[in-house]
């Protein structure tokens, strides 16, 4: 799909960010780009067509992502954002990273959205996912699965989390 390819070919690789020795894949690029955003949230939501009720982004770029596919489908949109930013969470979940520990909350909005598709940039160890999943389902609903742009293979994240859709492997 050429589409695809010119959009995977907006990524732009980024090395010693955020710290030396990390090659980061930066989408900027591809999410300023009209048509390749276009092809990546379509591609994203594709799999997942007419089973979900609500999209959930992670902070910050998963916001971007669930926010385009939510007015694509005509689905809501929840957020679910770093701790200390929302005025009432009602979900609260903490996770391991490299160095620390990291806390993300959800507020109450999913009442009568029991099925949630999640959003976000790259799927890298699988721990953001992983606390986003554990965090819906405190507060009751289902995951049905999460799309990405990005999945970095050799990290293994996948383990981890439930059904994953990668619109681009590495
Ligand atoms: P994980 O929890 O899977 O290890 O890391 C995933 C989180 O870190 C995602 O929220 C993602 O935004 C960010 N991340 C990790 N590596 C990269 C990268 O190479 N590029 C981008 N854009 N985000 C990354």
């Amino acid at each position: 799909n050429e589409a695809l390819a010119r959009a995977e070919s907006l990524i732009a690789l980024t090395p010693d960010y955020p710290e030396p020795g990390v090659l980061f894949r930066d989408v900027s690029p591809m999410l300023a780009d009209g048509p390749a955003l276009r092809t990546v949230v379509e591609a994203m939501v594709a799999p997942y067509e007419g089973t979900f009720d609500i999209v959930a982004g992670i902070e910050a770029r998963g916001f971007l992502l669930a926010g385009f596919a939510a007015a694509l489908t005509g689905v809501g949109m929840m957020p679910i954002r770093k701790a200390g930013k929302l005025p009432r969470p009602a979900a609260a979940v903490s996770y391991a990273l490299e160095y620390g520990t990291a806390t993300i909350e959800a507020p109450g909005v999913l009442e009568g959205h029991e099925r949630v598709l999640l959003f976000d940039d790259v799927l890298a160890t699988g721990g953001t996912l992983a606390a986003a999943e554990s965090l819906i389902a405190d507060l009751g609903a289902t995951v049905i699965g999460s799309a990405v742009i990005l999945e970095l293979e050799g990290l293994g994240g996948r383990a981890h989390v439930g059904d994953v859709h990668a619109v681009f492997t590495v």
